[in-house]
């Protein structure tokens, strides 16, 4: 299991850099053998769900509870259940697959997108990276009125996009 830093940025969005030195992204070559879960939880706050969300116990923080969360990729089975559960939307779930990427993202707005929409992607930042298209909406009871997203685009941005911008369709 990967322990990441425990001290990392306080305020702000993570950057790749960062996300990568805390061992809590997935590298390209993973992504591009299997769906891989990318955890960007850097700030040592004390929430749990992630962990506890997991059926196949693939998440630890453990005590104190303001530890980072650990991901055991060998457990995890990117069912996507911890997605909604997360209350700091900082779980996806991303594939490569050839020239085409996919992820699926916490969405907590309104109104929903359909599978079909023309969207655009954006990073940590909310800046915009690439267009997009959504490919599935999952809005099942158990994940408490998150939806969790599926959208595809360019693979060459996978590192860089956590979800899509809101706004009009
Ligand atoms: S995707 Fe599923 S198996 Fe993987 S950590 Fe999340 S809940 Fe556990
Ligand atoms: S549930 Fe989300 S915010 Fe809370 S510790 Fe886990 S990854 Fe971080």
């Amino acid at each position: 299991m990967n322990v990441p830093e425990r001290t990392l940025k306080t305020k702000g969005a993570p950057s790749l850099g960062e996300l990568e030195a805390a061992g809590m992204l997935p590298g390209l070559e993973d992504l591009k053998a299997r769906a891989c879960l990318c955890i960007e939880c850097v700030e040592e706050i004390p929430c749990n769900p992630c962990e506890t969300s997991c059926p196949r116990g693939a998440i630890r923080v453990g005590s104190p509870i303001t530890n980072l969360p650990a991901l055991d990729r060998d457990k995890c089975t990117a069912c996507g259940l911890c997605i909604p559960a997360c209350p700091g939307i900082a779980i996806t779930i991303k594939r490569v697959e050839g020239e085409k990427a996919t992820i699926r993202f916490p969405w907590e707005y309104l109104p929903r997108p359909e599978a079909g929409d023309e969207v655009r992607m954006v990073d940590r930042l909310g800046r915009v990276v690439c267009p997009g298209r959504v490919t599935g909406v999952n809005e099942a009871a158990r994940n408490d009125r998150t939806a969790v997203v599926t959208a595809e685009f360019a693979s060459e941005h996978v590192l860089s996009v956590v979800s899509m911008q809101r706004g009009p369709r």
